[in-house]
């Protein structure tokens, strides 16, 4: 039976939040990468540990995972109007909610 309960065991809350940063949106309203090809985006998504903007997974281009891919930071936070919900992709759960980056 030991091996049941490993596999119920609840998992462990995030251990990489005091990663987070106080970031600068590397862009205001758009993926940086999306525009310089010419490409459009569904969602944006920021990184919570240097500020990149890219695109959530929605998108054909998916920046903001390529991002955690090239620079191995694990967390993002939605960066759509209002919302605040966090992700961190070590764990691969979300998380709760930090504050809304953009209001409007
Ligand atoms: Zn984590
Ligand atoms: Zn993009
Ligand atoms: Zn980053």
């Amino acid at each position: 039976m030991a091996i049941f309960s490993k596999l119920f065991r609840r998992k462990q809350p995030c251990e990489h939040m005091d990663l987070i940063q106080e970031v600068t949106p590397s862009s205001p309203d758009s993926c940086n990468a999306c525009v310089e090809m010419g490409d459009t985006w569904v969602h944006l998504r920021i990184c919570l540990i240097c500020g990149h903007v890219g695109c959530c997974d929605n998108s054909k281009n998916k920046h903001a995972t390529g991002h955690y891919r090239s620079s191995g930071h694990p967390l993002l936070q939605s960066y759509q109007p209002g919302e605040a919900w966090r992700y961190c992709f070590l764990d691969e759960r979300t998380l709760p909610d930090g504050q809304a980056i953009r209001t409007s």
